[in-house]
Protein backbone atom coordinates (compact mmCIF):
# COMPACT_ATOMS: atom_id res chain seq x y z
CA UNK A 1 0.00 0.00 0.00
CA UNK A 2 1.54 3.55 -1.25
CA UNK A 3 0.61 6.52 0.78
CA UNK A 4 -0.37 9.98 -0.85
CA UNK A 5 -1.28 13.50 0.46
CA UNK A 6 -4.39 15.01 0.32
CA UNK A 7 -2.50 18.02 -0.86
CA UNK A 8 -1.17 16.25 -3.87
CA UNK A 9 2.63 17.09 -3.88
CA UNK A 10 3.74 13.76 -1.69
CA UNK A 11 2.99 10.52 -2.93
CA UNK A 12 4.33 7.36 -3.59
CA UNK A 13 5.54 6.93 0.11
CA UNK A 14 5.41 3.30 2.27
CA UNK A 15 3.42 2.48 5.07
CA UNK A 16 6.71 2.86 7.26
CA UNK A 17 7.42 6.39 5.20
CA UNK A 18 3.94 7.79 6.18
CA UNK A 19 4.36 6.95 10.06
CA UNK A 20 7.37 8.60 10.57
CA UNK A 21 6.49 11.88 8.07
CA UNK A 22 3.16 12.33 10.62
CA UNK A 23 2.15 15.27 8.87
CA UNK A 24 2.51 15.22 5.08
CA UNK A 25 5.20 17.52 3.94
CA UNK A 26 3.22 19.55 1.70
CA UNK A 27 1.02 20.30 4.61
CA UNK A 28 -1.71 18.25 3.82
CA UNK A 29 -2.85 14.83 5.72
CA UNK A 30 -1.40 11.21 4.44
CA UNK A 31 -3.92 8.58 3.01
CA UNK A 32 -3.35 5.38 1.55
CA UNK A 33 -3.78 5.69 -2.19
CA UNK A 34 -7.08 2.64 -2.04
CA UNK A 35 -9.49 1.28 0.30
CA UNK A 36 -9.30 -2.33 0.56
CA UNK A 37 -12.99 -4.02 1.21
CA UNK A 38 -13.87 -7.28 2.90
CA UNK A 39 -16.88 -9.03 1.23
CA UNK A 40 -19.71 -10.53 3.52
CA UNK A 41 -18.00 -14.19 3.63
CA UNK A 42 -14.69 -12.46 4.42
CA UNK A 43 -16.82 -10.36 7.75
CA UNK A 44 -18.35 -13.44 8.67
CA UNK A 45 -14.61 -15.07 9.10
CA UNK A 46 -13.45 -11.99 10.98
CA UNK A 47 -16.21 -12.23 13.47
CA UNK A 48 -14.38 -15.04 14.65
CA UNK A 49 -10.86 -13.57 15.57
CA UNK A 50 -10.08 -12.45 19.19
CA UNK A 51 -9.32 -8.80 19.28
CA UNK A 52 -5.38 -8.87 18.03
CA UNK A 53 -5.79 -11.68 15.80
CA UNK A 54 -8.68 -8.94 14.21
CA UNK A 55 -6.18 -6.22 14.18
CA UNK A 56 -3.77 -7.63 12.46
CA UNK A 57 -6.00 -8.43 9.21
CA UNK A 58 -6.65 -4.81 9.52
CA UNK A 59 -4.00 -3.48 9.98
CA UNK A 60 -1.55 -5.43 7.64
CA UNK A 61 -4.08 -4.59 4.75
CA UNK A 62 -2.52 -1.22 5.43
CA UNK A 63 0.73 -1.72 6.43
CA UNK A 64 2.42 -4.73 4.00
CA UNK A 65 5.98 -3.68 3.93
CA UNK A 66 6.44 -4.72 7.55
CA UNK A 67 7.18 -8.47 7.66
CA UNK A 68 3.77 -9.98 9.24
CA UNK A 69 5.43 -11.53 12.54
CA UNK A 70 7.36 -8.41 13.38
CA UNK A 71 3.43 -6.76 13.06
CA UNK A 72 1.86 -9.04 15.13
CA UNK A 73 4.25 -8.97 17.78
CA UNK A 74 4.18 -5.37 17.48
CA UNK A 75 0.22 -5.50 17.36
CA UNK A 76 0.43 -8.22 20.69
CA UNK A 77 2.90 -5.92 22.77
CA UNK A 78 0.66 -3.07 22.02
CA UNK A 79 -2.62 -4.47 23.35
CA UNK A 80 -0.71 -6.43 26.37
CA UNK A 81 -1.22 -3.51 28.13
CA UNK A 82 -4.80 -3.56 28.23
CA UNK A 83 -6.06 -5.16 31.47
CA UNK A 84 -9.34 -6.55 29.97
CA UNK A 85 -9.23 -9.70 27.55
CA UNK A 86 -11.41 -8.60 25.05
CA UNK A 87 -9.22 -5.49 25.01
CA UNK A 88 -12.07 -2.94 23.82
CA UNK A 89 -15.50 -4.80 25.23
CA UNK A 90 -18.93 -4.33 24.55
CA UNK A 91 -21.63 -3.64 27.32
CA UNK A 92 -25.04 -3.63 26.85
CA UNK A 93 -27.44 -1.37 28.80
CA UNK A 94 -30.95 0.27 28.56
CA UNK A 95 -30.97 -0.40 24.95
CA UNK A 96 -27.46 0.83 23.96
CA UNK A 97 -24.20 -1.21 23.07
CA UNK A 98 -21.15 0.73 25.13
CA UNK A 99 -17.75 0.10 23.61
CA UNK A 100 -15.07 0.86 26.29
CA UNK A 101 -12.36 1.79 24.78
CA UNK A 102 -10.93 3.20 28.22
CA UNK A 103 -9.44 -0.27 29.54
CA UNK A 104 -5.49 0.98 28.57
CA UNK A 105 -2.73 2.40 30.62
CA UNK A 106 -4.28 5.58 31.07
CA UNK A 107 -7.97 4.96 31.36
CA UNK A 108 -8.71 6.84 27.93
CA UNK A 109 -9.64 5.57 24.43
CA UNK A 110 -6.27 7.11 23.15
CA UNK A 111 -4.28 4.55 24.13
CA UNK A 112 -5.72 2.39 21.74
CA UNK A 113 -4.12 4.52 18.94
CA UNK A 114 -0.81 5.65 21.15
CA UNK A 115 -0.19 2.21 22.46
CA UNK A 116 0.73 0.61 19.05
CA UNK A 117 2.36 4.63 17.71
CA UNK A 118 4.87 4.05 20.61
CA UNK A 119 5.93 0.23 19.32
CA UNK A 120 5.82 1.31 15.56
CA UNK A 121 8.26 4.48 16.35
CA UNK A 122 10.47 2.33 18.22
CA UNK A 123 11.17 -0.57 15.31
CA UNK A 124 11.43 1.98 13.12
CA UNK A 125 13.81 4.40 14.64
CA UNK A 126 15.76 1.20 15.21
CA UNK A 127 15.60 -0.26 11.88
CA UNK A 128 16.86 2.89 10.43
CA UNK A 129 19.34 3.58 12.73
CA UNK A 130 18.13 7.17 13.96
CA UNK A 131 16.65 8.60 17.16
CA UNK A 132 13.58 11.13 18.12
CA UNK A 133 12.77 13.57 20.72
CA UNK A 134 8.98 13.85 21.03
CA UNK A 135 7.91 17.71 22.05
CA UNK A 136 4.10 18.54 23.27
CA UNK A 137 2.04 20.15 24.97
CA UNK A 138 -0.86 19.00 26.55
CA UNK A 139 -4.21 20.18 28.60
CA UNK A 140 -4.31 17.55 31.11
CA UNK A 141 -5.35 13.75 28.83
CA UNK A 142 -3.18 13.65 25.59
CA UNK A 143 0.31 14.32 27.38
CA UNK A 144 -0.72 11.21 29.96
CA UNK A 145 -1.32 8.35 26.76
CA UNK A 146 1.45 9.86 24.47
CA UNK A 147 3.84 9.42 27.57
CA UNK A 148 2.76 5.71 28.12
CA UNK A 149 2.66 4.89 24.83
CA UNK A 150 6.71 5.68 24.63
CA UNK A 151 7.93 5.31 28.09
CA UNK A 152 10.92 3.15 28.15
CA UNK A 153 11.28 2.92 24.56
CA UNK A 154 14.76 3.15 22.73
CA UNK A 155 15.70 5.99 20.79
CA UNK A 156 13.00 8.08 21.99
CA UNK A 157 13.10 10.83 24.73
CA UNK A 158 9.58 12.43 25.18
CA UNK A 159 9.24 15.83 26.75
CA UNK A 160 5.54 16.80 27.83
CA UNK A 161 4.66 20.41 28.70
CA UNK A 162 1.45 20.79 31.26
CA UNK A 163 0.07 24.08 32.53
CA UNK A 164 1.51 24.08 36.18
CA UNK A 165 -2.00 23.91 38.55
CA UNK A 166 -4.04 23.74 36.13
CA UNK A 167 -4.57 19.98 34.81
CA UNK A 168 -6.65 18.06 37.32
CA UNK A 169 -4.61 15.97 40.28
CA UNK A 170 -5.31 12.48 38.98
CA UNK A 171 -4.03 13.83 34.99
CA UNK A 172 -0.93 15.56 36.90
CA UNK A 173 0.32 12.74 39.24
CA UNK A 174 -0.75 10.03 35.88
CA UNK A 175 1.86 11.89 34.05
CA UNK A 176 4.56 12.98 36.70
CA UNK A 177 5.00 9.27 38.31
CA UNK A 178 6.07 8.03 34.98
CA UNK A 179 10.04 8.16 35.90
CA UNK A 180 11.40 6.24 32.98
CA UNK A 181 14.60 8.21 32.31
CA UNK A 182 12.98 9.13 28.55
CA UNK A 183 10.57 10.78 30.03
CA UNK A 184 10.39 14.36 30.75
CA UNK A 185 7.27 15.89 32.13
CA UNK A 186 7.69 20.19 32.18
CA UNK A 187 5.24 22.16 34.61
CA UNK A 188 5.14 25.37 32.62
CA UNK A 189 4.33 28.39 34.84
CA UNK A 190 1.46 29.47 32.38
CA UNK A 191 -1.81 28.29 30.71
CA UNK A 192 -2.00 25.54 28.29
CA UNK A 193 -2.13 28.35 25.42
CA UNK A 194 1.29 29.49 26.50
CA UNK A 195 2.84 26.01 26.62
CA UNK A 196 1.31 24.99 23.23
CA UNK A 197 2.04 28.38 21.69
CA UNK A 198 5.71 27.27 22.87
CA UNK A 199 5.99 23.96 21.36
CA UNK A 200 4.44 25.62 18.15
CA UNK A 201 6.91 28.58 17.90
CA UNK A 202 9.88 25.19 18.56
CA UNK A 203 8.32 23.16 15.86
CA UNK A 204 8.83 26.18 13.39
CA UNK A 205 12.15 26.81 14.06
CA UNK A 206 13.27 24.55 11.03
CA UNK A 207 17.18 23.97 12.10
CA UNK A 208 16.18 23.56 15.64
CA UNK A 209 13.46 20.69 14.41
CA UNK A 210 16.18 18.88 12.57
CA UNK A 211 19.16 19.67 14.82
CA UNK A 212 17.15 17.39 18.02
CA UNK A 213 15.25 15.03 15.04
CA UNK A 214 12.11 16.56 16.90
CA UNK A 215 8.69 14.23 16.55
CA UNK A 216 4.92 14.72 17.37
CA UNK A 217 2.14 12.33 18.57
CA UNK A 218 -0.65 14.18 17.34
CA UNK A 219 -3.87 12.82 15.94
CA UNK A 220 -2.36 13.29 12.69
CA UNK A 221 -0.16 10.56 12.14
CA UNK A 222 -2.26 7.76 9.88
CA UNK A 223 -0.94 5.33 12.61
CA UNK A 224 -3.00 6.85 14.58
CA UNK A 225 -6.30 6.35 12.83
CA UNK A 226 -5.73 3.18 11.76
CA UNK A 227 -5.50 1.41 14.94
CA UNK A 228 -8.86 2.96 15.62
CA UNK A 229 -10.19 1.50 12.70
CA UNK A 230 -10.12 -1.85 14.19
CA UNK A 231 -12.51 -1.18 17.28
CA UNK A 232 -15.44 -0.01 14.79
CA UNK A 233 -14.80 -3.95 12.96
CA UNK A 234 -14.64 -5.45 16.47
CA UNK A 235 -18.01 -3.56 18.13
CA UNK A 236 -20.36 -4.15 15.47
CA UNK A 237 -19.23 -7.88 15.23
CA UNK A 238 -19.92 -8.42 18.86
CA UNK A 239 -23.28 -6.48 18.68
CA UNK A 240 -24.74 -8.46 15.43
CA UNK A 241 -23.96 -11.62 17.25
CA UNK A 242 -25.99 -10.30 19.98
CA UNK A 243 -28.70 -8.59 18.24
CA UNK A 244 -28.95 -10.50 14.68
CA UNK A 245 -29.05 -7.17 13.35
CA UNK A 246 -27.72 -6.73 9.64
CA UNK A 247 -26.19 -3.22 10.10
CA UNK A 248 -25.25 -0.91 13.43
CA UNK A 249 -24.57 2.57 14.55
CA UNK A 250 -21.97 4.47 16.25
CA UNK A 251 -22.45 7.45 18.44
CA UNK A 252 -18.72 9.00 18.20
CA UNK A 253 -17.60 11.96 20.76
CA UNK A 254 -16.03 14.11 18.28
CA UNK A 255 -13.42 16.31 18.72
CA UNK A 256 -10.32 16.57 16.08
CA UNK A 257 -12.66 14.25 13.44
CA UNK A 258 -9.79 11.24 14.48
CA UNK A 259 -11.87 8.75 15.88
CA UNK A 260 -15.08 9.23 13.92
CA UNK A 261 -12.57 9.35 10.25
CA UNK A 262 -11.24 5.86 11.28
CA UNK A 263 -15.31 4.81 11.74
CA UNK A 264 -15.34 6.18 7.82
CA UNK A 265 -13.06 3.95 6.66
CA UNK A 266 -13.85 1.13 8.43
CA UNK A 267 -17.30 1.77 6.77
CA UNK A 268 -15.61 1.91 3.38
CA UNK A 269 -13.69 -1.02 4.23
CA UNK A 270 -17.44 -3.13 4.06
CA UNK A 271 -18.60 -2.87 8.28
CA UNK A 272 -22.02 -2.74 7.67
CA UNK A 273 -22.50 1.03 9.48
CA UNK A 274 -25.83 2.49 8.54
CA UNK A 275 -24.45 5.89 9.64
CA UNK A 276 -22.04 7.18 12.26
CA UNK A 277 -23.24 9.88 14.75
CA UNK A 278 -20.69 12.69 15.00
CA UNK A 279 -21.11 14.31 18.14
CA UNK A 280 -20.14 17.58 19.70
CA UNK A 281 -20.51 19.41 22.78
CA UNK A 282 -20.87 23.21 22.95
CA UNK A 283 -18.09 23.88 20.56
CA UNK A 284 -20.49 22.53 17.14
CA UNK A 285 -18.37 22.95 14.07
CA UNK A 286 -18.71 19.46 13.12
CA UNK A 287 -22.26 19.01 14.07
CA UNK A 288 -23.08 22.34 12.38
CA UNK A 289 -21.26 20.99 8.88
CA UNK A 290 -23.48 17.91 9.19
CA UNK A 291 -26.62 19.49 10.19
CA UNK A 292 -26.14 22.61 7.94
CA UNK A 293 -23.16 22.47 5.74
CA UNK A 294 -22.17 25.36 7.80
CA UNK A 295 -18.12 24.88 8.39
CA UNK A 296 -17.67 28.33 10.26
CA UNK A 297 -14.98 28.42 13.22
CA UNK A 298 -15.95 30.30 16.12
CA UNK A 299 -13.93 30.89 19.39
CA UNK A 300 -13.63 28.01 21.79
CA UNK A 301 -15.52 27.37 24.95
CA UNK A 302 -14.45 25.35 27.92
CA UNK A 303 -17.16 22.47 28.44
CA UNK A 304 -17.22 19.75 30.96
CA UNK A 305 -15.62 17.21 28.13
CA UNK A 306 -12.53 19.10 27.93
CA UNK A 307 -10.96 16.36 25.26
CA UNK A 308 -13.32 17.78 22.70
CA UNK A 309 -13.15 21.81 23.27
CA UNK A 310 -11.82 22.06 19.30
CA UNK A 311 -12.85 24.62 16.72
CA UNK A 312 -10.66 23.29 13.51
CA UNK A 313 -10.55 19.43 13.46
CA UNK A 314 -7.51 18.51 12.44
CA UNK A 315 -8.64 15.33 10.90
CA UNK A 316 -11.40 16.92 8.68
CA UNK A 317 -9.21 17.53 5.68
CA UNK A 318 -9.18 13.69 5.35
CA UNK A 319 -12.80 13.15 4.78
CA UNK A 320 -12.71 16.46 3.13
CA UNK A 321 -10.15 14.92 0.40
CA UNK A 322 -12.87 11.81 0.17
CA UNK A 323 -16.05 14.64 -0.10
CA UNK A 324 -14.21 16.72 -2.90
CA UNK A 325 -13.68 13.04 -5.12
CA UNK A 326 -9.99 12.51 -4.10
CA UNK A 327 -9.47 16.28 -5.99
CA UNK A 328 -6.28 17.13 -3.97
CA UNK A 329 -6.43 20.67 -6.29
CA UNK A 330 -9.77 21.38 -4.52
CA UNK A 331 -8.78 20.12 -1.09
CA UNK A 332 -6.22 22.87 -1.72
CA UNK A 333 -7.74 25.59 -2.76
CA UNK A 334 -10.37 24.68 0.14
CA UNK A 335 -7.73 25.08 2.62
CA UNK A 336 -6.55 28.21 1.70
CA UNK A 337 -9.65 29.35 1.59
CA UNK A 338 -10.74 28.53 5.13
CA UNK A 339 -7.65 30.26 6.45
CA UNK A 340 -8.66 33.52 5.51
CA UNK A 341 -12.06 33.79 5.96
CA UNK A 342 -12.43 30.76 8.26
CA UNK A 343 -15.43 29.14 6.72
CA UNK A 344 -16.42 26.34 3.80
CA UNK A 345 -19.22 26.06 1.83
CA UNK A 346 -21.06 23.27 0.30
CA UNK A 347 -23.06 22.31 -2.20
CA UNK A 348 -26.73 20.82 -1.62
CA UNK A 349 -25.57 17.58 -3.47
CA UNK A 350 -22.28 17.62 -0.78
CA UNK A 351 -24.77 18.24 2.04
CA UNK A 352 -26.72 14.99 0.99
CA UNK A 353 -23.93 12.87 0.79
CA UNK A 354 -22.30 13.87 4.25
CA UNK A 355 -26.09 13.06 5.56
CA UNK A 356 -26.12 9.64 3.54
CA UNK A 357 -22.97 8.98 5.88
CA UNK A 358 -23.01 10.95 8.59
CA UNK A 359 -26.03 12.37 11.49
CA UNK A 360 -24.99 14.93 14.01
CA UNK A 361 -26.01 16.91 17.29
CA UNK A 362 -24.65 18.97 20.06
CA UNK A 363 -24.97 18.45 23.48
CA UNK A 364 -24.10 21.16 26.06
CA UNK A 365 -22.86 21.06 29.60
CA UNK A 366 -26.54 20.72 31.12
CA UNK A 367 -27.35 17.86 29.09
CA UNK A 368 -24.17 16.33 29.09
CA UNK A 369 -24.30 16.46 33.00
CA UNK A 370 -28.66 15.11 32.44
CA UNK A 371 -27.67 12.18 30.49
CA UNK A 372 -24.82 11.39 32.92
CA UNK A 373 -27.39 11.32 36.00
CA UNK A 374 -30.33 9.37 33.94
CA UNK A 375 -28.43 6.89 32.89
CA UNK A 376 -26.58 5.93 36.14
CA UNK A 377 -30.08 5.79 37.87
CA UNK A 378 -31.76 3.76 35.22
CA UNK A 379 -28.80 1.51 34.76
CA UNK A 380 -26.28 1.86 37.83
CA UNK A 381 -23.58 3.00 34.77
CA UNK A 382 -21.26 5.80 35.03
CA UNK A 383 -20.35 7.42 32.05
CA UNK A 384 -17.81 10.09 31.94
CA UNK A 385 -18.72 13.27 30.28
CA UNK A 386 -17.42 12.33 26.76
CA UNK A 387 -19.48 9.16 26.49
CA UNK A 388 -22.35 11.02 27.82
CA UNK A 389 -22.37 13.57 25.18
CA UNK A 390 -22.19 10.78 22.70
CA UNK A 391 -24.79 8.93 24.25
CA UNK A 392 -26.98 12.22 24.74
CA UNK A 393 -26.26 12.58 20.55
CA UNK A 394 -27.14 8.81 20.23
CA UNK A 395 -30.95 9.53 21.95
CA UNK A 396 -31.92 12.72 19.66
CA UNK A 397 -30.45 10.95 16.09
CA UNK A 398 -30.28 7.12 16.11
CA UNK A 399 -32.71 5.24 14.25
CA UNK A 400 -34.56 3.29 16.36
CA UNK A 401 -34.47 0.24 14.34
CA UNK A 402 -30.59 -0.28 14.11
CA UNK A 403 -28.79 -1.31 17.64
CA UNK A 404 -26.91 1.60 18.67
CA UNK A 405 -22.45 1.48 19.64
CA UNK A 406 -21.76 4.48 21.53
CA UNK A 407 -17.71 4.76 22.23
CA UNK A 408 -17.09 5.29 25.60
CA UNK A 409 -13.76 7.13 25.71
CA UNK A 410 -12.84 7.80 28.84
CA UNK A 411 -13.18 6.50 32.26
CA UNK A 412 -15.57 8.39 34.62
CA UNK A 413 -12.47 8.77 37.00
CA UNK A 414 -10.66 10.94 35.04
CA UNK A 415 -13.39 13.46 34.49
CA UNK A 416 -14.34 13.64 38.18
CA UNK A 417 -15.61 16.82 38.63
CA UNK A 418 -18.53 16.50 35.54
CA UNK A 419 -19.60 13.22 37.54
CA UNK A 420 -20.06 14.77 40.99
CA UNK A 421 -22.30 17.49 39.52
CA UNK A 422 -24.06 14.17 38.11
CA UNK A 423 -24.41 12.43 40.54
CA UNK A 424 -22.98 14.31 43.81
CA UNK A 425 -20.34 12.21 44.62
CA UNK A 426 -16.83 11.16 43.20
CA UNK A 427 -16.20 8.09 41.23
CA UNK A 428 -14.81 5.09 42.56
CA UNK A 429 -11.12 5.01 41.70
CA UNK A 430 -10.07 2.03 39.69
CA UNK A 431 -6.99 0.04 40.69
CA UNK A 432 -4.62 1.77 38.00
CA UNK A 433 -5.23 5.37 40.24
CA UNK A 434 -5.17 3.68 43.73
CA UNK A 435 -2.04 4.30 45.33
CA UNK A 436 -0.70 6.52 42.87
CA UNK A 437 -0.57 10.07 44.96
CA UNK A 438 2.17 7.75 47.37
CA UNK A 439 4.52 7.16 44.04
CA UNK A 440 7.54 8.94 43.25
CA UNK A 441 7.16 12.40 40.62
CA UNK A 442 9.43 13.60 38.40
CA UNK A 443 9.13 16.87 37.21
CA UNK A 444 10.86 20.18 36.08
CA UNK A 445 9.09 23.71 36.31
CA UNK A 446 10.30 25.81 33.91
CA UNK A 447 9.01 29.51 33.24
CA UNK A 448 6.92 30.11 30.02
CA UNK A 449 9.07 31.21 27.73
CA UNK A 450 10.77 29.65 24.46
CA UNK A 451 14.18 29.85 25.65
CA UNK A 452 13.52 28.14 28.63
CA UNK A 453 12.22 24.94 27.20
CA UNK A 454 15.03 24.96 24.22
CA UNK A 455 17.65 25.27 27.27
CA UNK A 456 16.06 22.28 28.58
CA UNK A 457 15.76 20.21 25.57
CA UNK A 458 18.77 20.88 25.09
CA UNK A 459 20.65 19.40 27.78
CA UNK A 460 18.18 16.38 27.86
CA UNK A 461 17.46 15.74 23.86
CA UNK A 462 18.95 12.24 22.60
C1 LIG B 1 -9.45 12.92 22.26
C2 LIG B 1 -10.72 12.56 22.90
C3 LIG B 1 -11.95 12.63 22.21
C4 LIG B 1 -12.08 13.15 20.80
O1 LIG B 1 -11.46 12.33 19.85
P1 LIG B 1 -11.08 12.89 18.39
O2 LIG B 1 -10.34 11.81 17.72
O3 LIG B 1 -10.25 14.12 18.63
O4 LIG B 1 -12.36 13.23 17.73
C5 LIG B 1 -13.10 12.21 22.89
N1 LIG B 1 -13.05 11.78 24.16
C6 LIG B 1 -11.89 11.71 24.85
C7 LIG B 1 -11.91 11.23 26.27
C8 LIG B 1 -10.69 12.09 24.25
O5 LIG B 1 -9.55 12.02 24.96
Amino acid sequence: MKYRSTRGQVSGLSFKDAVMMGLADDGGLLLPESIPTFDKEELEALAELPYTELAFRVISQFADDIPANDLKDLIDRSYASFEHPQVTPVVSEDGVHILELFHGPTLAFKDVALQLLGNLFEYLLKERNQHMNIIGATSGDTGSAAIYGVRGKQNINIFILHPKGRVSPIQEMQMTTVTDANVFNIAVEGTFDDAQSIVKEIFGDLDYKEKHALGAVNSINWARVLAQVVYYFYACFQVQKQTGAEQVEFSVPTGNFGDIFAGYIARRMGVPIKRLILATNANNILSRFVNQGDYSAATVNHSLSPSMDIQVASNFERYLFYLYGEDAARVNAAMDNFKQSGELTFSNEEIAEVQHTFAAASIDDEQTVETIRTFHQQTGYLLDPHTAVGLGAGHQVRDKNTPLICLATAHPAKFGDAVKLAIGNDPELPPAFQGIDTLEKRVQVLPATVDHIKNYVDQHAL
